[in-house]
């Protein structure tokens, strides 16, 4: 559990923690349209990105941190987990808001929400021995799991609801997968890595949204319920588990209501599984012939 947070020892932060992400229940719970874009000149990152400030709510100082101009980014795709694909940048590397002063983070939309208990707990137990870290205005992927690690930790330590805790390990993954995919000069090795590194903070998401899913109230991190069964279908689908990964798909294809999109997403992880059971099956029978 603890080794997924060793980036955060160079903050300070002991990965001597007895917490786990998902603490309760853990047993009991069981567009690929690519939009043609208009012609226009290409921005830069640094061309879209400000420096954005809030007020710190755990020690009241203010909180600079980099933000990406609205609409700046576009939309070129989203993939069947959901990550969304943009152009320029990837937007979800800003979405962290870290303070510098006493290791309180967590994702934009929540940074000023936190309970007088919670506020506490950060003081008690983070701020003591966070050291702190000045990131460049343009953030490297590095920069960004860094960030939301800490988020993730500020909110196990703070037992956030499993929901939120899946949504910054599903976004965990995503930064991994950017990672790997925006440097073409990996070494083997170092892929492995990171892709390795993806499928743990998968599997973390998808345990966690099955126990949101199970246990607390819609919208789930931002999802309805059709959408949140879509994803918790297809993060099973990664890891290999076909049966259930359909069971999850087929209740969204039959689901009335869901938006056209997201049932034409689930036909085709529908159609991923087939595929995927069937070769499983072809080498079983290869195997057995041998
Ligand atoms: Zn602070």
């Amino acid at each position: 559990m603890a080794d997924i947070f060793s980036e955060l020892e160079g903050l300070g932060i002991s990965q001597d923690t007895d917490k786990e992400i998902f603490e309760s229940n853990a047993k009991n719970a069981e567009v690929k349209k690519t939009k043609t874009l208009p012609k226009a000149k290409q921005l830069t990152p640094e061309q879209i990105l400000f420096t954005a400030k809030m007020t710190c709510p755990v020690c009241k100082k203010e909180v600079e941190f980099r933000a990406v101009k609205s609409g700046k980014a576009r939309l070129m795709k989203t993939e069947l987990d959901l990550r969304p694909i943009y152009t320029i940048l990837d937007p979800s590397m800003y979405e962290v808001v870290c303070c510098n002063n006493c290791g309180y983070a967590a994702l934009k939309k929540d940074f000023t929400s936190l309970s007088p208990k919670k506020i506490d707990i950060i003081k008690k137990k983070v701020s003591p021995n966070y050291l702190g870290r000045n990131y460049p205005d343009i953030y490297s992927y590095d920069n960004a799991i860094e960030r939301y690690k800490l988020a993730l930790y500020d909110a196990m330590i703070t037992d956030a609801k499993d929901g939120e805790k899946a949504y910054l390990c599903l976004r965990i993954a995503w930064l991994y997968r950017g990672s790997y995919e925006s440097d073409e000069n990996l070494s083997p090795e170092k892929k492995n890595d990171l892709v390795s590194n993806e499928k743990v903070f998968l599997a973390h998401a998808l345990e966690g949204f099955k126990q949101a899913h199970y246990k607390e109230g819609f919208p789930i991190a931002g999802m309805d319920e059709v959408t949140l069964k879509y994803l918790i279908g297809e993060l099973c689908r990664r890891q290999g588990n076909y049966e259930e990964a359909s069971r999850w798909i087929s209740e969204v294809i039959v689901a009335k209501g869901s938006n056209r999109r997201l049932k034409d997403k689930a036909i085709e992880v529908k159609e991923l599984i087939k595929n995927s059971k069937n070769n499983r099956q072809n080498e079983q029978t290869d195997v057995d012939e041998k």
